[in-house]
């Protein structure tokens, strides 16, 4: 009766560092198919349980300004302050036209860059369940000195406060829920009326005309 356009969606993920965005989008792979990870490339140190090529591209400096230079990124930031990260644009439309999805999990200034070239992609915003709890995850999770948390925390309030450019807010407060949600915002994009492509309303039409015969 209906068919549906095969197109994929483009789903932007931001959240201050510590809120479980990664967690959430592992899980999300684990659940969905077709469902892509674009790889960003930075110029931050590499921690040791982090795999270039996977986690990130990991580059130097010049790298990525020549990056820029050659107009190979979709969007880019310097993030906390300190390193850039961008997300290389090359694949991600060849993607999308394939029905598959893609996932960018950037910051703000990515997200808001994003918006503006791709207005359609889903922005969800993923918060902790509080600053506090946000804190012991961070100094839990070990991977900063003291100076880069409290630039972590800098941003934290900048970022909060431009929710209302997203689509989505999810609290993971519980990360079996939050996968639901997050989830969920993704599967319903697909049930959306403009996503139809063709509806064959002829043969809707001759099915009412013979429901009604031996009524
Ligand atoms: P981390 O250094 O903890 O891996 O990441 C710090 C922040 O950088 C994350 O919160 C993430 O949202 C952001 N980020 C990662 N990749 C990109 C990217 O390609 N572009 C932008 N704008 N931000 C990114």
């Amino acid at each position: 009766m209906i068919k549906r356009k095969n197109k994929g969606d483009l789903i932007v993920i931001s959240g201050p560092s510590g809120c479980g965005k990664d967690t959430i989008c592992y899980k999300l792979f684990e659940i969905r198919e077709n469902l892509v990870k674009s790889i960003s490339l930075t110029t931050r140190t590499k921690r040791d349980y982090e795999i270039d090529g996977k986690d990130y591209y990991f580059v130097s400096e010049e790298e990525f300004q020549n990056k820029i230079k050659n107009g190979d990124l979709l969007e880019y930031a310097i993030v906390h302050q300190k390193d850039y990260y961008g997300t290389p644009k090359d694949k991600i439309f060849d993607i999308l036209k394939q029905g598959k999805d893609v996932i960018l999990i950037i910051d703000i200034q990515g997200a808001l860059k994003v918006k503006e070239k791709y207005p359609e992609a889903i922005f969800i915003f993923i918060l902790p369940p509080s600053i506090s709890e946000l804190k012991k995850r961070l100094i839990k999770r070990n991977t900063d000195n003291k100076e880069a948390l409290v630039r972590r925390f800098k941003s934290i309030y900048k970022e909060i406060n431009e929710i209302n450019k997203y689509n989505y807010v999810v609290v993971n407060d519980n990360l079996d829920d939050a996968v639901y949600k997050t989830n969920a915002i993704i599967e319903s994009q697909k049930l959306r009326v403009d996503r139809i492509e063709e509806f064959d309303l002829d043969s809707i039409e001759e099915e009412i005309h013979e429901a009604l015969i031996d009524l």
